[in-house]
């Protein structure tokens, strides 16, 4: 039997990028073809025509599915429960604005057949932002590191693998005002980097 590969993409007023988002990794998926594929859209409260591109994609694709939400959860309560619906050997999430570059899922792919149970994508970066968001961003990580149990590294993003043991496992926790990185590094299942 093929193994299968998730795709979790949260969505917040992203009308225009859900085509976009769609087409990009449906390209990448057509060259994994030794895997089955999902891709599954949560709609977290968008007020724009989110919801409307997301079911023209469920129409078209049978691999799309979609989740709607009441109103606005935010990105970490949509990205939770679309790791819960997930039914794949690997689950990848990535954002809906095109800032994670589908064409490295293959790369995660890799590592994941190497054994890593959980592959990072690392910012390669951070072009484009000031020097306050910048040196905010490096006080976060050092003030969390220091007051956390779980070492939180500047670099890393929420574009991620996981391995369907790691999905299993963060499922039923409830944290609230959860960061899903952290979390997910909390776990604490072999991790390996893609930038
Ligand atoms: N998002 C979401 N709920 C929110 C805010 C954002 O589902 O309340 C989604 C958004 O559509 C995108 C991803 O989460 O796919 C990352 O959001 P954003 O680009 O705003 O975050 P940043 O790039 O600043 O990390
Ligand atoms: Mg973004």
């Amino acid at each position: 039997m093929k193994k299968s590969i998730s795709i979790v993409i949260p969505v917040h007023n992203e009308a225009e990028n859900v085509p976009l988002v769609y087409r990009a990794v449906k390209a990448v998926l057509d060259t994994l073809p030794t895997y089955t594929h999902e891709i599954i859209f949560i709609n977290d409260g968008s007020r724009d025509g989110s919801q409307t591109a997301i079911d023209a994609l469920t129409t078209e694709d049978v691999i799309v599915r979609g989740i709607e939400f009441t109103r606005n959860f935010g990105k970490e309560a949509a990205t939770t429960a679309g790791i819960r619906e997930s039914v794949g050997d690997a689950v990848i999430c990535l954002d809906a604005d095109l800032q994670h570059p589908p064409s490295l899922i293959p790369e995660f792919v890799k590592h994941w057949e190497g054994g890593a149970e959980v592959v990072v994508g690392m910012r390669s970066s951070n072009n484009g932002e000031g020097m306050v968001k910048r040196w905010g961003s490096k006080l976060f990580y050092a003030i969390m590191s220091h007051i956390s149990e779980t070492e939180m590294h500047s670099g890393e993003t929420d574009y991620r693998l996981l391995d369907r043991s790691v999905a299993d496992a963060f499922s039923p926790l409830s944290e609230r005002g959860r960061m899903t990185r952290s979390l997910i590094n909390w776990l604490g299942f072999h991790k390996e980097t893609v930038s």
